[in-house]
């Protein structure tokens, strides 16, 4: 079947579900045969053409929620899954302080920048490499995954080394040659929605992890720029059940960069999970006050304490564990 598909000018791409295996076939019927002589092969029960531009990561190519495993985490399963952790690693000390107390409060994922993509070359640009290491110590203290920035195609194998999922920045978020090489890693990767990217055009930022070979990919909505100026960015909720309508990769949502202020943190989690988010991505510092980035929007540890307490009822009601 494979041969068959690639004689006739397409790539496949095979995705195996418990009832029936799918293979995407790629390519453009307009400069190829067409597939259609397929479906009368036995083994095909149909043979559908799938119209949109993003084809991997849509529902029509697989129609039941995809999972992504994470260093023993499994995001877009039953369970609900909290990453948290601060914006930027800043030392040894500030980083295993927060990994205890937010994997004590519940999050099963550290998140922490080594490399910062800061709009300013004068500020603070992140530990790099011995950032990483600070991160696997954590992950080794507490059994936390770890999820960390990647921010250049020649760091791609340094930072994969260390992290469990791949964070691409908003600014990143159309850097198709980054991505590439993100997917080539082989690990998970969270796809931030770029500042004033389109829902289609990050469905198609997505597709570039999926058609290089690589199944493991969330979207994270981290907000967009809007003429607000309460919020640091508009934080689009509505790209949860956007997301789960269009594809089957889970969506991930960051109320840190997205409202930009601690306070509101809180609601925006809530509203999250009550709308079917797979997971969280939240900063949080033990001193947001000298925080060396992101000051204004880190929760404190017992701030993460009590908005984990909070949420349980809403992770709840929203059928998760
Ligand atoms: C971050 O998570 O700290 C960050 C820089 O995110 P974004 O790319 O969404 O701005
Ligand atoms: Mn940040």
């Amino acid at each position: 079947m494979l041969k068959e598909i690639k004689r006739l000018g397409y790539r496949p791409h095979v995705m195996r579900g418990v009832a029936r295996t799918v293979i995407g076939a790629i390519g453009d019927e307009r400069t190829h045969r067409t597939l259609e002589v397929l479906a009368s092969w036995r083994q095909v029960e149909s043979v559908m053409p799938v119209q949109k531009r993003h084809k991997l990561v849509s529902r029509e190519a697989h129609q039941t929620n995809s999972t992504v495993a994470a260093g023993g985490v499994v995001i877009g399963g039953r369970k609900f899954q909290v990453m948290a952790g601060p914006c930027s690693v800043e030392s040894e000390k500030q980083v295993l302080t927060t990994a205890e107390a937010v994997r004590k409060a519940g999050a099963t994922i550290l998140r922490g920048g080594a490399f910062k993509p800061r709009t300013s070359p004068y500020e603070f640009q992140g530990l790099g490499e011995k950032g990483l290491k600070i991160l696997a110590k954590a992950r080794r203290e507490t059994g936390l995954s770890i999820i960390t920035e990647l921010l250049s195609e020649q760091q791609a194998e340094l930072v994969a080394e260390y992290a469990d999922i791949l964070q691409i920045g908003t600014r990143n978020a159309q850097n198709f040659q980054l991505l590439i090489a993100a997917a080539r890693t082989g690990k998970p990767v969270l796809l931030k929605r770029g500042l004033s990217m389109k829902i289609e055009e990050w469905l198609l930022a997505g597709e570039y992890i999926l058609a290089n070979e690589n199944p493991n990919l969330m979207f994270c909505e981290r907000g967009v720029r809007t003429f607000e100026t309460y919020t640091r960015n508009t934080l689009d909720l509505s790209t949860i059940p956007i997301i789960k309508k269009e594809s089957h990769c889970p969506i991930v949502i960051d109320p840190s960069q997205g409202a930009g202020r601690a306070d509101l943190v809180s609601a925006m989690c809530k509203g999250a999970v009550a709308m079917g988010a797979d997971a969280l991505l939240i900063e949080v510092h033990p001193n947001p006050a000298e925080a060396w980035s992101d000051g204004a929007q880190q929760v404190t540890l017992e701030g993460f304490a009590k908005l984990m307490e909070e949420l349980k009822p809403f992770i709840a009601a929203a059928g998760r564990d």
